[in-house]
């Protein structure tokens, strides 16, 4: 971070951010100004070149055309990739998670390669569509409450060997291999399935985004009554019998 501003990039609104995705960004930017930041956000369509300077980059879901345009497109530009070699944080939900990987099937049933900075692959899941609320617990190593989310999608993903799984379900698909993961993170490069929007249900995920770009241990707390009922009341509904 330079000038004490916080840089805060949303990428292609235009093309990915189903699900009220774009409400991460409100959460990150709004947690980020209450402990006294300044914050620039940049919302960068899909025919605006990504700037290289961002501290965080926020990638949402979509549809799997829109899905295809936008890997052709953040391929094209290069910066993403430059941006992470410089150190930014990326959190990605969904299509933007699998766009973020070596590769998926995109709209015409054929592999496109995404950016690879995650160490996954998507492929084209054979059975029913992953659709439902999620709980899941994650890594450990992150420090954070139980997951929360949405998901809703077809594609299966698979790790590398050196992609850490961000959770491990306890209801719900996640990744879709069966194995139980669910997004993936390799670094500072973060994928999910889960929407939400995953940053209103979890708000803790946005503070972690936000300590990795300050650099810094913990941040001042916050009144987040808000957030906790929000989250009470969807594990609830996430523990309901189907
Ligand atoms: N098109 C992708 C899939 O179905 C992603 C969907 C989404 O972003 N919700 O797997």
């Amino acid at each position: 971070m330079s000038d004490n501003q916080l840089r805060l990039v949303w990428i292609y609104p235009d093309l990915l951010s189903t699900y009220g995705d774009q409400g991460n960004a409100l959460v990150v930017e709004r947690r980020a100004r209450q402990r006294g930041l300044d914050v620039a956000r940049l919302d960068v369509r899909s025919d605006q070149p990504i700037p290289t300077s961002g501290d965080i980059y926020l990638i949402g879901g979509g549809e799997d055309r829109p899905q295809r345009l936008a890997a052709e497109r953040l391929r094209r530009d290069g910066h993403l990739q430059r941006a992470v070699q410089n150190g930014a944080i990326v959190f990605s939900v969904c299509a933007g998670y699998q766009i973020l990987g070596h590769e998926f099937i995109n709209d015409l049933g054929q592999r496109e390669p995404g950016l690879g900075l995650l160490d996954v692959v998507s492929v084209r899941g054979e059975g029913e569509r992953c659709v439902g609320d999620v709980l899941a617990d994650i890594d450990p190593q992150l420090g954070l409450p139980p997951l929360t989310g949405f998901e809703n999608h077809q594609g299966v993903t698979h790790l590398g060997p050196t992609a850490r799984p961000f959770a491990r379900t306890k209801i719900g698909r996640g990744n879709g291999t069966g194995d139980g993961t669910e997004g993936a993170y390799n670094g500072t490069v973060f994928g999910t399935y889960m929407h939400g929007p995953v940053l209103a249900r979890n708000p803790l995920i946005a503070d972690l985004l936000l300590k990795l770009a300050l650099d810094v241990n913990a941040l001042p707390p916050i009144d987040d009554r808000w957030y906790d009922a929000l989250r009470e009341e969807r594990i609830a509904a996430a523990q309901q019998p189907a």
